[in-house]
This record gives C-alpha cells, sequence and structure tokens, in this order.
C-alpha cells in the first residue's frame, strides 16, 4: 500500500466555486482577535456544495434521504479512477467507462480534464445518464468527480437522478491532478450535519498495487 494522497478542494474566499457565484464563495469573519479579545477566533459561512462534498438523495429528489441517514460505508472502500482528462469531448458516457473494469461495490473516480482548471469552467467534463446507467448496472456504491457538478445543463437531472434513486452517493469537487487511472482504496469523511442534503468532506485515496 502506498501513502494517502489528499484529493480535497482547499476551502478559502477566492476558491473556485460553482458558476463562480459570490454567494457561493466562503466567507470567513474574525470574530475575535488577540489584541482586542486576548484569544483569536474565526467563523465560516459556506454553502454544503462548496469545495469538496457529498450530494445526498435530498438535493435531487424530494422524498430522497439527507444526512440524517448517510451510510459512510457507501463512501469508504475500494475502487476505480478512469481518466477521462485526455479525450476531446466533455460527456462521460457508457462508452468511455466499458473500456475499464468495474466490479460491484466499487466506488468509481472519474478524473477529468476540470482537474486542470484553476477557475470555474462553464464547459466542465461531466458524467452524462448513459454513463450514470452504466455505472448503475454495474452495481457500484459512490461515483466521484472533479467536477463542482456531476452534470450540466441538463433538464431534470437525469445523471443525479439514477444514481441518488439508486442509493449511489455523488462526491462532487474531488482535486485529481495528481491521481493516475488504477485501482484504489478511497476514504471520505464527512462533516456530520443533521438533516442536510449535502455534507462537506476531507477525501483521501491511495492506490493498491496489484500482485
Ligand atoms: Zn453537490
Amino acid at each position: 500500500m502506498k501513502n494517502w494522497i489528499d484529493v480535497t478542494m482547499t476551502i478559502f474566499p477566492e476558491m473556485m466555486v460553482y458558476k463562480n457565484k459570490d454567494e457561493k464563495k466562503p466567507k470567513i469573519t474574525v470574530r475575535a482577535t488577540h489584541e482586542v479579545n486576548g484569544h483569536y477566533e474565526s467563523s465560516i459561512y459556506m454553502d454544503l456544495h462548496t469545495g469538496t462534498h457529498i450530494d445526498m438523495p435530498l438535493h435531487m429528489l424530494p422524498q430522497g434521504h439527507s444526512s440524517d441517514d448517510f451510510n459512510l460505508d457507501s463512501v469508504n472502500g475500494f475502487g476505480v479512477v478512469v481518466d477521462f482528462s485526455s479525450e476531446p469531448t466533455h460527456e462521460v458516457g457508457a462508452d468511455f467507462l466499458s473500456r475499464y473494469i468495474i466490479g460491484k461495490g466499487d466506488i468509481v473516480i472519474i478524473k477529468t480534464k476540470n482537474s486542470y482548471d484553476t477557475v470555474f469552467n462553464p464547459e466542465y467534463d461531466y458524467l452524462d445518464a448513459s454513463g450514470a446507467a452504466y455505472l448503475q448496472a454495474c452495481g457500484v456504491k459512490a461515483v466521484g468527480i472533479d467536477a463542482l457538478g456531476i452534470e450540466r445543463g441538463v433538464p431534470n437531472h437525469p445523471t443525479h437522478s439514477i444514481l441518488l434513486g439508486n442509493g449511489i452517493y455523488i462526491i462532487e469537487g474531488l482535486a485529481l491532478k495528481e491521481i493516475k487511472e488504477g485501482r484504489y482504496e478511497f476514504a471520505c469523511i464527512p462533516l456530520k450535519i443533521a438533516g442536510v442534503e449535502g455534507l462537506p468532506s476531507r477525501a483521501f485515496m491511495r492506490a493498491v498495487e496489484l500482485e
């Protein structure tokens, strides 16, 4: 086993956020300083879909469960990184995914050109409905991607609905620049917040050496 690689986006006020919306940028406010208060304290205001985070079914499905019923085992375990970063198109579909060996219970991590963007790119790579259906048919337990949204501009959010509707969690905003395709162990530890639709998370991976 190799060392863990941190694949979490760093949270800071000017970080990349979905559609570059100002209201989605995290705000860190200093509440107390050593000079005035004798200690230092700050607070953060941020969207729950900031940086690396997990989407709960409630995000897209009115009857979907919230973080109260979140299952930690679903985002921790073994899986495969697929590398879409040298493909000329933006849609990760079933054709592309079928080149990889994906097993039941795998966590599938999709590396794309997005990992090389330093500002929000409206033309980001995303998982299309055919890709989501393919992964669901493979029996995967979670899907991660280096996009702040796993789909883009599709009415009714079929990718989210196919995955979340089948109990497959979505991890968005992974930082995968340093990651090559292959088998990995993946760990994702979200904040424990009650009753919400998104959980900011820390995520790590380490390569599995095949014998
Ligand atoms: Zn999200």
